[in-house]
């Protein structure tokens, strides 16, 4: 059977098994390989309190936050998109 796409969605390689990390918005598990993971940075302060302490050049710090999304949330979120068969790659 053809394959859709070359790595089967996943990122492993030929590692074999790939540990299972939650996907934060359902919880389903996920191989890591194909959990899409984006970092997003939380601030400790308000907003409106940042940005004025920014403006001071006061330094406000950012909290790194490692988000791991499934296939599905991450399409939902717009995360990823559908892609045609000419805009991935297919072997
Ligand atoms: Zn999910």
């Amino acid at each position: 059977m053809p394959k859709k796409r070359k790595s089967g969605g996943r990122s492993k390689g030929s590692k074999g098994r790939d540990e299972y990390v939650a996907c934060s918005m359902c919880g389903k598990r996920v191989p890591r390989g194909k959990a899409k993971r984006r970092t997003r940075y939380k601030t400790l302060v308000d907003y409106q309190i940042g940005r004025e302490l920014r403006r001071q050049k006061v330094y406000v710090p950012r909290i790194p936050e490692i988000v791991y999304y499934c296939v599905n949330c991450a399409v939902h979120r717009g995360v990823v998109h559908i892609r045609s068969k000419d805009e991935r790659k297919h072997y």
